[in-house]
């Protein structure tokens, strides 16, 4: 089997393909802190995708309750106990062997969902969930841990929940292309975005259970596995809202709570990104380090990055998103005037930003945050597209719009 480099594990792995080979490759960062689990995204995917006949329980795009929810249900520890069975105590990290370009979580010690697999019966480490698991995509929805005795404070609490968003994760190392013994699943050259030829496919399931996210659904009345296509023909600029340019998918562009921001970055031969110092989204995850992978000790290098919710107990997101978290939480938690600049490009435009710039703006006030004073300065961040041209300028202060007289009450 070839060896190809994982960065987020901070070493080579085995996979059936050799890595590399897109131009550019899709990527996300989703800021937990701010989702209110509306759900606008999931109905936005599914009025557009997912709305016929045999594809009622499917949900390309989902928000779940942690720690109890899960769509399929505890599609994630499921898995994290198989693994664990697989190599029992192995699955840690060496969060000291990091190098900032080649291994910036530090290197993971234990097993892949490849590495676990025989080879023979199973490509990947998976299952096959029952019906009965898909068909609460909202279960568990606003339950949370134990709510203790004399409340709770920042900066963890005792009891507590989060919502986490998941689309497929157009992984770099797909374990659902890997296991597809038709070759239908694939992924694209020119984006990186993973789909299933519908025409090869024969609904064997293999990209079911293979993949560790559950992100590849079956539809029964095509007898097909089916999965997110990330919105392709948006990517591509085929949609005439945007006059032929790159724009983000319906999730993203739907998010009420501001809390997407899609890009496609470039990447080099072996699935690690190309230095873009200010595409925003390489900035997020390789400057700033505020962004991190879901579950990355799976292997299949996911390509949708997460900032950690500031609020829940450490132990449990570091294994949701490995040795990262820390730091991510305190860059996110005090951010440097860059970072803010940036977080404003959250859902400003529906087209794909692919660099950005700051013009400095005044100072405003004086803040102290967590015992440490900071100064806040109205920055503007500007958002370039593919040609270099403005799409996007959006100030850290946000405007204060005032009715005009006539407006100011409920009357005619
Ligand atoms: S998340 Fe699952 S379905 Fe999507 S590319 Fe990765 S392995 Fe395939
Ligand atoms: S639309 Fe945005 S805020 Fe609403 S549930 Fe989806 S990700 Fe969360």
């Amino acid at each position: 089997m070839p060896k190809v480099y994982n960065w987020q594990l901070g070493r080579e792995m085995d996979y059936r393909f050799e890595g590399g080979m897109q131009e550019r490759q899709f990527a996300a960062v989703f800021n937990i802190n701010r989702c209110i689990a509306c759900q606008t995204c999931t109905m936005a995917c599914k009025s557009t995708w997912t709305f016929s006949p045999g594809q009622e329980l499917m949900w390309w795009n989902n928000v779940e309750t942690k720690p109890y929810g899960g769509y399929p249900h505890h599609w994630d520890t499921k898995l994290l106990q198989m693994q664990d069975e697989a190599d029992p105590g192995g699955q840690v990290w060496n969060a000291g062997a990091s190098d900032a370009k080649r291994a910036p979580y530090g290197q993971f010690e234990g097993k892949t969902i490849f590495e676990t697999a025989d080879g023979i019966q199973q490509v990947a480490t998976g299952y096959i969930p029952a019906e009965e698991e898909w068909k609460s995509p909202n279960i568990y929805e606003d339950t949370a841990t134990r709510f203790p005795a004399g409340g709770v404070s920042l900066p963890e609490h005792s009891g507590w929940f989060f919502y986490l968003q998941r689309i497929c994760n157009h992984c770099t190392y797909p374990a659902c292309v890997a296991a597809c013994p038709r070759n239908a699943a694939y992924k694209r050259e020119e984006d990186g975005i993973v789909l299933i030829d519908q025409n090869r496919c024969r609904g064997y399931r293999k990209c079911v259970e293979a993949c560790p996210y559950k992100k590849s659904m079956y539809r029964p009345s095509t007898r097909t596995s089916e999965k997110c296509i990330g919105c392709y023909p948006r990517v591509e600029g085929t949609d005439p809202l945007t006059n032929g340019l790159p724009m983000e998918t319906r999730c993203m562009t739907a998010c009420i709570g501001k809390i997407r921001l899609q890009g496609l970055v470039k990447v080099g031969d072996g699935g690690e990104w190309l230095e873009d110092r200010q595409n925003p989204l390489y900035y997020l995850v390789h400057v700033e380090k505020v962004a991190l992978p879901l579950y990355p000790q799976f292997g299949t290098q996911p390509n949708v990055y997460y900032i950690p919710p500031r609020w829940v107990p450490r132990d449990y997101l570091h294994q949701m998103f490995g040795p990262g978290v820390d730091g991510a939480i305190e860059r996110y938690s005090n951010p440097s005037r860059e970072l803010l600049a940036v977080l404003q490009l959250f859902r400003a435009t529906q087209e794909i930003v692919f660099t950005y710039k700051i013009e400095q703006g005044p100072k405003t006030g004086e803040l102290n945050v967590g015992g440490q004073a900071r100064e806040m300065f109205n920055d503007t961040v500007i958002g370039l597209d593919s040609a270099g041209r403005e799409i996007v300028r959006v100030t850290v202060d946000e405007p204060l719009i005032e009715r005009r007289d006539r407006f100011a009450m409920n009357t005619i």
